[in-house]
């Protein structure tokens, strides 16, 4: 069990300072920021923290630069937190270690906010280097993750840096993630219906492994529908096949008939770029490929999702080539049956970048989902079972 700011007694913040690791990994053009979610996600522990008089100090990392590049500053994202959290007094500094940080630190009060700089502008972050998490580890008197989304990696302030702490808690955002994500894992609230799609089996494949045999249905579309075809025999032209998986795909075919559903209509083309589709039954034309699931397959799989009465449903990859409107009809239905299922009482979960993508596009907010799921790489590990270290560094 973790835990969480919310267990602990109240007056243990007063005048502490905390050391908060969000994930604020979010696209920023020319200085300004893009889709600030991943922002706004950590807002509630951080307001939890001034609320009760902590000194907050928050670290991220934003994309994978080499040494210190301009592109790559939290500077504008401090702007955007700066302009949420008006109430509070949110600073800047451009560094995350050494005695201007330091420096600081010391002039902090009660309730203040500071945003370090990019660790990752330090090469040692990313080696979990010991100096350079006792730097991090001393700026503060207690640690905090509220970054599910970079808790599969090993780094100094995910992992390194966490251990030298004697109080190391889960905010909000990083334990809403692990206990949705436990809960489809270990005991899913029945019938228990996953959605999977896109187009890498691989990247995907252990969270498959370990979700098959504890869903009561899985629906396959997406690039990765085919693949699953082709195992079954079916003629599937040019459309997109992982080969690597076929053999894999036709074990889990045989032990897992029954629950299993495939696509018996699609929406076919010759090019991705193509300005003409059509829709078709069985068989794939040779020289075409599919992008999308049929109008039937899309109604079939939306009934199961939002008609059936599913307890849970967890929804990972577009089910076609949603980037074009010829090929994004069963990805929309699917976002909209999936917010039909969440009014009518379901738990759903949305995970994976392009999915998410895919919801809005369907016009589908977040407060129609009981839980988006921003990890990416890290909620397919999770449900792998793989190690986070970012979350056994929590646990005593
Ligand atoms: P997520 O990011 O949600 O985990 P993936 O990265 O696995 O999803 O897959 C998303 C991509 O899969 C999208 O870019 C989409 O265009 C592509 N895709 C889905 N179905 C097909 C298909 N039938 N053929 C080609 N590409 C597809
Ligand atoms: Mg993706």
């Amino acid at each position: 069990m973790l835990q969480v700011i919310s267990d602990i007694d109240d007056s243990i913040f007063k005048d502490k300072k905390v050391f908060v690791r969000v994930d604020f990994n979010i696209s920023v053009n020319n200085g300004s920021v893009g889709e600030d979610y991943r922002i706004r996600k950590t807002i509630p522990t951080i307001e939890y923290l001034t609320k009760r008089g902590s000194k907050v100090i928050i670290a991220s990392h934003l994309g994978r630069p080499k040494g210190f590049q301009l592109h790559y500053s939290l500077s504008p994202v401090a702007k955007r937190l700066s302009d949420i959290m008006w109430k509070s007094k949110v600073t800047f500094v451009n560094d995350c270690v050494g005695d201007s940080v330091r420096k600081i630190i010391e002039k902090m009060n009660g309730g203040d906010i500071l945003l370090l700089e990019n660790l990752r502008f330090h090469k040692q972050e990313e080696i979990n280097d010991f100096e350079f998490s006792k730097q991090l580890a001393s700026f503060a008197d207690i640690y905090v993750n509220d970054a599910f989304s970079t808790s599969h990696r090993k780094h100094s302030s995910t992992y390194g840096a966490a251990k030298l702490f004697d109080l190391r808690l889960a905010g909000f955002n990083l334990n809403k993630e692990v206990e949705y994500l436990s809960m489809i894992k270990e005991n899913p609230v029945r019938p228990f219906t996953f959605l999977v799609g896109g187009v890498k089996i691989k990247d995907k494949i252990g969270a498959l492994e370990n979700l098959l045999p504890k869903a009561d249905k899985v629906l396959i579309g997406g690039a990765a529908a085919y693949t699953f075809l082709k195992a079954k025999g079916v003629e599937t032209g040019n459309s997109l096949i992982d080969f690597e998986h076929l053999s894999w795909a036709t074990k889990a075919l045989s032990t897992f008939s029954e629950k299993i559903m495939l696509p018996n209509d699609h929406v076919v083309s010759s090019s991705s770029k193509d300005i003409y589709a059509s829709m078709i039954k069985g068989d794939i034309p040779k020289n075409m490929a599919a992008f999308d699931i049929g109008t039937e397959t899309a109604q079939r799989y939306s009934n199961e999702v939002g008609c059936n009465g599913s307890g849970t449903v967890f929804w990972n990859g577009p089910m076609g080539l949603f980037e074009n409107g010829l090929f994004a009809n069963g990805t929309i239905s699917i976002a909209k049956s999936m917010a039909l299922a969440f009014w009518r009482g379901s738990k759903t979960l949305i995970g994976g970048g392009d999915t998410l993508e895919a919801m809005k596009k369907a016009g589908v907010s977040e407060g129609e989902v009981s839980h988006v799921s921003t990890g990416g790489g890290a909620t397919l590990r999770f449900l792998a079972g793989d190690d986070m270290p970012g979350i056994s560094a929590l646990k005593k």
